[in-house]
């Protein structure tokens, strides 16, 4: 079986919010990436870090998009660290791997002990309140 992989921009969720078309909690803007919030987070503080130019996959995108995606990376990980020093990063790539955004993206999820929140049946929304604290703490660089 061959994964999807939609090539769309301009319909691409992700584009939309690079373009300030559609609204995001951001944290971070850089000349070639961005990283914002997750609307369904799977604990406080999960942040997506993108880059600017669509692309669906992380080896569809010009492998200066990738530096620059790695760095913003590295950036956004120091900041995480400021909620807890424990987090996952991951990369979903193709559906059958669970990518529901065909743009690449880096997840960032902090850890906080407690329940597995990748076991978790559902995700609640993000909150106002959760947002604006996390955006406060995490956009000062
Ligand atoms: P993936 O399964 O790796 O493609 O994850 C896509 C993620 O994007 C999911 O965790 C969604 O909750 C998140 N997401 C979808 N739409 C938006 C949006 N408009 N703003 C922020 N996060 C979003
Ligand atoms: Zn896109």
């Amino acid at each position: 079986m061959v994964s999807s992989t939609p090539r769309n921009e301009n319909r691409c969720v992700f584009c939309g919010i690079v373009a300030r078309r559609s609204p995001a909690w951001i944290v971070y803007e850089d000349a070639s990436t961005l990283a914002f919030l997750d609307i369904f987070p799977f604990t406080r503080g999960h942040l997506l870090v993108v880059p600017k130019r669509h692309g669906a996959r992380l080896t569809d995108i010009p492998f200066e998009d990738q530096m620059a995606l790695i760095r913003s990376l590295d950036e956004l990980c120091r900041r995480a660290e400021r909620l807890t020093p424990d987090y996952n990063v991951a990369l979903n790539a193709g559906a059958l791997a669970g990518q529901v955004v065909f743009h690449v993206h880096f997840h960032i999820i902090p850890r906080y002990g407690g329940a597995n929140p990748f076991r978790a049946t559902a995700r609640a929304p993000l909150t106002e309140a959760d947002a604006r604290a996390v955006v406060e703490e995490l956009s000062r660089p």
